[in-house]
């Protein structure tokens, strides 16, 4: 059986991954095995995965070092020539039947992924439905790569602008979305007609691999997409330093994205970068108090607060403070810590124990220094992984949680007066990726909407990701956009020909 070796220490919930996994199709998703050049290969050393909420070793990966990864830049580069000249069309169509196939396989993707990160099913369910999307929209948009024709300002001339494939991509994913962040820049790079190794996070690379290994069935040929984990700055130092990799994508920590950017500056790559985020979330006394509270429970606790779109800092009018608190306090406490196969989890453990230190250490500061903390009751034999959802109210700016990104379920609450002060106060922050605003006056959400500064902005609803999208940040959250037309863009190089000697009689009029 396919996860055969996945083991739990509570027998209640090896029947609950027994169970989704039942009548699934039998297949090997948890083989360890490196995808180089359309070949599983195996090293000599290995890698351990682990099940967060346990600690227990659930899989074993092979562990790549700088050989195997020179041979993926060599394989990828000679897979080039052939993938790019496949029609759009046809590249469209290997693409599409990729994400079909993830759809079919979608339970036990999901089970893979909430056994290595953690996630209550739900979430990873919908995660595998995210990420196919993003495989069909690129195959469609990848028709789409139009150019233009510019008026020219020669005589007798014709500027055309061709979009063209930028060559050898890499890509750098986290383990937050282990699926989504691997098809979103892998579903761009291929459309666009360029070879992509990826690079998964070590925490979660067996989601990464059973995509790679439904790409294969569906038809992309040996080189054109490639995954290889092992040691981060040692099987990264290849493709920054190479010159054949022209691309480089990365999503996770903004401290990592400097070094990258640092590293690729050498070749002068093509960087696109999606870091951290701290969103703003402004809550005015306009607004209906339910849709506030609900909103704010969705921008803060998906992902188990995992998520770089997550409220980072929700700012209440002072008006309706008070009531905000209550009522947020009061769905907080609704919320189910465990394991995330228990279908009655809401919240599961932060997939790194580093993450989970960090909100302990948000926690402590800001009661050091006066905020009040309302948290809900934990089972105490859940393991060190695991945060308790926590709302913190008086939160001020001295605060480290006011400044750096929390990366889990505690939930910072700043009281506001007015709407100059808060949007101030929002846009003192070097992160700038998403921001919301509950408000019920359309000139105040128009006036918003230009002064945030963020990439992303949600006015009266906590979730706008999706294909369409262009997913990216303002500072020091990032460069580039990823989904939509621009994340095409981010595998292409422009470029400007000009036809001369093209009228019959030159200079006619001259
Ligand atoms: P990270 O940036 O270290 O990890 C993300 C990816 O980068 C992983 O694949 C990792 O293996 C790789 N990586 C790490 N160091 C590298 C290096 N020197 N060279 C090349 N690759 C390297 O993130 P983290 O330490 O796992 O998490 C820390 C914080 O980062 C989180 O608490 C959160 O604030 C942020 N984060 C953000 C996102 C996001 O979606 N933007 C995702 C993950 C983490």
């Amino acid at each position: 059986m396919a996860f055969q070796h996945i083991r739990h220490k509570s027998p209640r919930l090896v029947g609950l991954a027994i169970r989704h996994l039942q009548n699934l199709t039998r297949r090997d998703f948890v083989a360890g095995a490196a995808l180089v050049d359309g070949r599983w290969i195996e090293t000599d050393q290995a890698d351990v995965v682990v099940d967060p909420a346990t600690g227990e070793e659930i899989a074993n990966v092979a562990r790549c070092g700088v050989t195997e990864m020179n041979l993926a830049i060599a394989a990828a580069e000679r897979s080039f020539a052939r993938w790019r000249e496949l029609l759009p069309e046809r590249r469209g169509t290997i693409l599409r039947s990729w994400a079909s196939l993830m759809l079919r396989h979608s339970e036990e993707l999901a089970v893979l992924m909430t056994s290595e990160q953690g996630k209550p099913l739900a979430e990873a369910r919908h995660e595998i439905a995210y990420g196919a999307g993003f495989l069909e929209w690129f195959a469609a948009e990848g028709e789409r790569a139009y150019g233009e024709t510019i008026p020219s300002h020669k005589p007798g001339s014709l500027l055309q602008v061709r979009m063209q494939p930028i060559g050898v991509a890499a890509a750098i994913t986290p383990w937050n979305f282990p699926v989504a962040m691997v098809t979103r820049k892998a579903g761009a790079a291929l459309a666009a007609g360029c070879p992509i190794i990826v690079k998964p996070a070590p925490e979660t690379p067996l989601s990464a691999l059973a995509v790679a290994r439904l790409a294969v069935e569906a038809g992309v040929p040996p080189g054109v997409l490639q995954v290889l984990i092992g040691n981060p700055i040692e099987i990264s130092t290849p493709l920054l330093r190479d010159t054949r990799i022209r691309a480089l994508s990365f999503t996770g920590s903004t401290h990592v994205g400097r070094l990258l950017l640092e590293g690729a500056a050498e070749t002068v790559k093509k960087v696109s970068l999606e870091l951290g985020g701290h969103a703003p979330f402004l809550i005015f006394d306009d607004v209906d108090l339910g849709k506030a509270v609900n909103g704010a429970m969705a921008a803060k606790f998906a992902t188990s607060g995992q998520d770089c779109l997550a409220a980072n800092r929700i700012y209440v009018q002072r008006s309706i403070y008070g009531a905000f608190v209550e009522a947020f306090a009061t769905a907080i406490a609704q919320l189910k810590v465990g394991h995330g196969l228990d279908p009655e989890t809401t919240i599961g453990p932060m997939t790194k124990s580093s993450v989970a230190d960090k909100c302990r250490m948000q926690i402590d500061d800001a009661l050091s220094k006066g905020a009040r903390s309302i948290s809900v009751k934990q089972d105490p034999n859940l393991g060190p992984n695991f945060v308790v959802p926590t709302l913190l109210s008086d939160v001020t700016e001295e605060m480290m949680i006011a400044r750096e990104e929390t990366f889990g379920p505690v939930a910072a609450v700043l009281p506001f007066d007015s709407e100059e002060e808060v949007v101030a106060r929002a846009n003192a922050n070097e992160m700038g990726l998403a921001g919301y605003v509950y408000t019920d006056s359309l000139r105040r959400a128009l006036r918003l909407s230009e002064q945030i500064e963020c990439g992303m902005l949600g006015i009266n609803t906590p979730s706008f990701t999706g294909p369409p999208i262009p997913f990216g940040g303002w500072k020091q959250s990032g460069l580039g956009r990823e989904g939509s037309r621009h994340g095409l863009a981010e595998y292409m190089e422009l470029k400007c020909v000009c036809f001369g000697d093209l009228a019959a009689q030159e200079n006619r009029y001259d």
